[in-house]
């Protein structure tokens, strides 16, 4: 049952509402928790987080709740038929906006005929369709969060207003194979120096990156015209420009109100799968810095080849390792022996999860690299805890956000010359790029430029910190 709010009581009731996927539900919930944390009044703000579940039957609406820290954070545990299935298929994509679409104004009558209306929807740029909808339509202000970085949002503007950049031009470089290492801008306003394949795209996942696009354009143009604020998951000092650049072109108030990973705690975690802890007793065994952590997010899929071109390279490089070897990671590939020959070719350097803890493992000393495909979570959350990051970008934002992360902020380094075709790196490169970073000066150096972002970034919730600031003044806003 939904609590009920105290008679004359002004209370402020936010209704959550996350995209089912890894990437996107791990930091709207750490938002949750940051309001819950810096409200002034407690008791004042109650936040419901809505939690899918797979259901056997598309037509099941039924919802349960749960309730966390002293009943201020409720969970709702809400049917969505095809969650066990990647959102990277546009198909999938749409279900779940169809499913929130058909449950959301359900479940906000529900709570305003049990007293405890709903006044505030968050929800994911990439939901605008329903929800900045059901917002207009019940009277009721919507946040918008976007869990991508300053510069992607940039870009998704500059498109949207046709002013700077036009869809065509950035259709033409996204879809010129053969240019893709060639320079695509060199002085657009609060973005690096981008090559053509730095483009978001889709191309590796589905056919049609305009699609996605021409989505991701119209949900802008909405939350821009029509959302009560936007919230991004990055702070003034880490994209300065691309943040004041925000602010000043969009019609909607922008708070950068980043770096929401002080948010932790264990019984809100919104992992989708099991978290190995075992990997955690196997750190504590080794030396200071010494581990290269090994992850490509929730979706990224490898081909066989180029698994075993990084297998070997790992390998030869005698590093130690953490690899995060999720079921489906590897195309074509029977997980249990690829873990085993991991193992066995590892002379007991490494270890191998199926999913891990990995705010955890990037807070422990032993981690001193990050192989990583760049999904924005794992960018920020690497920032956070001064790892030098190995960049291996496959789609999405993440070619975007390497680009940053290797020529902007300087910590980490990527595979400039071997990239071939279809993305396969060659063992020998991969052998002396992470022999580089654990052990080399230009790692050393990577590490340093890391620590000192670090620093950077844990000031921003400081008393007159950046981020603490925003934060305070989108409260009031609310
Ligand atoms: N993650 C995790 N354990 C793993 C791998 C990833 O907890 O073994 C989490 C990670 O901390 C991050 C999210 O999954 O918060 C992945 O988001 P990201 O944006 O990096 O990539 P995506 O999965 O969206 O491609």
């Amino acid at each position: 049952m939904a609590t009920t709010a105290t008679e004359g009581e002004r209370h402020v009731h936010v209704l959550a509402v996350p995209l089912p996927a890894q990437g996107h539900l791990n930091p709207l919930m750490r938002f949750c928790k940051l309001l819950l944390k810096h409200h002034q009044n407690r008791g004042s703000l109650r936040v419901t987080f809505l939690d899918f579940y797979a259901a056997n039957d598309s037509a099941d609406h039924s919802f349960s709740f749960e309730f966390h820290d002293d009943r201020l954070l409720q969970r709702v545990r809400f049917p969505f038929p095809s969650l066990s299935q990647p959102l990277t298929s546009l198909g999938t994509f749409f279900d779940s906006l169809v499913c929130i679409e058909s449950g959301l104004e359900h479940l906000i009558q529900f709570f305003n005929r049990h007293g405890v209306p709903v006044t505030c929807l968050l929800t994911d740029v990439l939901t605008t369709f329903p929800t900045q909808d059901v917002a207009d339509k019940l009277g009721i202000s919507r946040i918008a969060v976007f869990t991508s970085s300053a510069a992607r949002l940039l870009l998704i503007n500059y498109v949207a207003q046709k002013d700077i950049l036009s869809m065509e031009t950035v259709m033409d470089a996204i879809n010129s194979k053969e240019r893709r290492d060639e320079l695509f801008c060199d002085s657009v306003p609060g973005l690096p120096r981008l090559l053509n394949k730095d483009l978001p795209h889709y191309n590796y996942i589905i056919d049609d990156t305009r699609t996605v696009w021409e989505f991701v354009n119209r949900s802008w143009k909405a939350c821009n015209s029509r959302a009560h604020a936007v919230v991004i998951n990055t702070f003034e000092e880490l994209e300065p420009s691309a943040c004041s650049l925000l602010s000043q072109d969009c019609d909607v108030p922008l708070y950068d109100v980043g770096f929401w990973i002080e948010i932790l705690s264990g019984d809100t975690s919104t992992s989708m799968r099991e978290e190995d802890e075992r990997c955690i007793g196997w750190l504590d065994q080794q030396p200071t810095s010494s581990v290269l952590y090994i992850s490509f997010g929730s979706t990224t899929i490898l081909s066989k080849p180029q698994f075993e071109a990084l297998l070997h390279g790992v390998i030869n490089s005698q590093q130690r390792f953490l690899w995060v070897l999720r079921p489906g990671l590897v195309d074509d590939i029977d997980h249990c022996s690829a873990s085993k020959e991991i193992i066995s070719r590892s002379e007991n350097r490494g270890f191998v999860v199926d999913w891990a803890p990995q705010l955890r493992v990037l807070s422990h000393s032993s981690v001193g690299g990050f192989l990583s495909h760049c999904g924005w979570n794992s960018t920020v959350e690497s920032i956070a805890n001064g790892v030098p990051i190995l960049c291996w970008p496959y789609f999405a934002d993440q070619h975007l956000n390497a680009r940053c992360i290797v020529d902007v902020w300087r910590v980490g380094f990527d595979f400039k010359h071997s990239v071939k075709g279809d993305y396969l790196i060659e063992s020998h490169e991969i052998e002396t790029v992470i022999r580089s970073l654990i052990e080399g000066k230009e790692g050393g150096i990577l590490r340093k430029n890391a620590y000192e972002l670090k620093q950077k970034s844990s000031r921003c919730f400081d008393s007159s910190g950046s981020s603490l600031l925003k934060l305070t003044a989108l409260i009031n806003d609310m």
